[in-house]
């Protein structure tokens, strides 16, 4: 997308300090949701930003809950199934999970047992990436499942916290970054 694309769809990122705790920025894209024209940018520059070729994915899998809201769209633009990476304790058995560590304490992803087949090659997308723990297990989830994960895409990715350097060379994709 153009420059004055870009510049539009920053705008209307909306940032809180403080939220949900003290000494959190928190970046909120849901406005981008709202307004017809962002969104549009929004879905496009996913696109063009895509860290592998479109050909060589299967499925989109999204990071419950904002990552539903771009991995959807995303994958019926591209012409992909979408796969639901979800939280702990919303899915009847059986599951996969995987755990990891946030700040203060633990955190669980899950999927379907057979949401994955051996083989599926699989494109992680999610709102924004801070350190990058909860898109790592995400991916160990997939992998665990027999997919492959061969991307990751982000609208947002926190800088300074190097998230990226716990994928080694996974190719990764935002949109925007920002302190
Ligand atoms: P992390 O596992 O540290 O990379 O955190 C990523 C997840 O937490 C994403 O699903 C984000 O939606 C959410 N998140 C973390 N930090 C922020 C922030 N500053 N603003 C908005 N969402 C955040």
């Amino acid at each position: 997308v153009g420059e004055e694309d870009a510049q539009y769809l920053v705008s209307l990122i909306r940032t809180v300090p403080g939220f949900p705790k003290k000494d959190v920025m928190f970046r909120d894209f849901i406005p981008v949701l709202a307004d017809q024209r962002g969104l549009s940018i929004m879905m496009k520059a996913l696109e063009l930003a895509l860290p592998v070729s479109v050909d060589s994915f299967d499925y989109v899998a999204g990071l419950e809950a904002r990552g539903f809201l771009i991995g959807v769209p995303l994958a019926a633009q591209l012409g992909k199934g979408f796969l639901a990476v979800r939280k702990a304790g919303k899915l009847p058995p059986e599951t996969l999970n995987q755990s990891y560590s946030l700040e203060y304490g633990e955190a669980t992803v899950e999927i379907e047992k057979d949401a994955v087949k051996p083989g599926d090659r699989v494109l992680v997308v999610d709102d924004l990436m801070a350190t990058g723990g909860t898109a790592k297990a995400s991916a160990d989830l997939i992998s665990k499942a027999g997919g492959e994960v061969v991307g990751f895409s982000f609208v947002m990715e926190l800088i300074g916290l190097s998230g990226r350097s716990d994928f080694e060379d996974s190719p990764i994709s935002s949109l925007v970054t920002m302190p």
